[in-house]
């Protein structure tokens, strides 16, 4: 039975510095104590402390490893849960924007125009829903929720466009 303990990893790792709140008794290397607001401050690694690792996957990564050791510590206070929401919200924009920037992920207009085409022809809904949700039709981009594509339909765009050309 391995019982790790930082007494056993003492040497492995400089005294100079707290260890890495996340790595703990992995941490290398030197730390950096970070800045969170709101009074909270925690010693990281310098991975830790970057700025890819605090913006991967919107934050959300940070903020959950954060969260859950102070959960163990006992420690996640009011001010500390206000720190990781500020986060949360400081990076979300950010991903929203990369979101919009990745092609065909968000939004499908040639595949809804094919899709609403076969509608006006009188094509029932049942009869697009596999092949508008094919993944092979959008290569590395995901393709549309079969809920999405009921929603395309349900508001039949191309009942208006009929109506408005002569
Ligand atoms: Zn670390």
């Amino acid at each position: 039975m391995s019982m790790r303990s930082l007494y056993k990893a003492r040497g492995a790792f400089s005294n100079k510095w707290p260890i890495c709140a996340i790595c703990v008794d992995r941490t290398r290397g030197r730390t950096t104590e970070v800045d969170l607001g709101y009074g909270v401050r925690v010693w990281l690694c310098e991975t830790h402390a970057s700025s890819e690792f605090r913006n991967f996957r919107a934050g959300r990564d940070f903020v959950l490893t954060l969260q859950r050791i102070w959960q163990a510590n006992a420690c996640l206070t009011a001010a500390r849960h206000r720190a990781l929401q500020a986060h949360l919200a400081a990076v979300r924009p950010k991903a929203r924007e990369a979101a919009r920037t990745l092609p065909g992920s968000y939004a499908w207009p040639a595949q809804r125009a094919a899709a609403e085409r076969a509608w006006a022809a009188g094509t029932p809904l049942h009869a697009t829903l596999q092949h508008a949700c094919d993944p092979r039709r959008y290569g590395d981009a995901r393709p549309p929720s079969r809920r999405t594509i009921r929603r395309w339909h349900a508001q039949r765009r191309w009942v208006a466009r009929s109506t408005r050309s002569p």
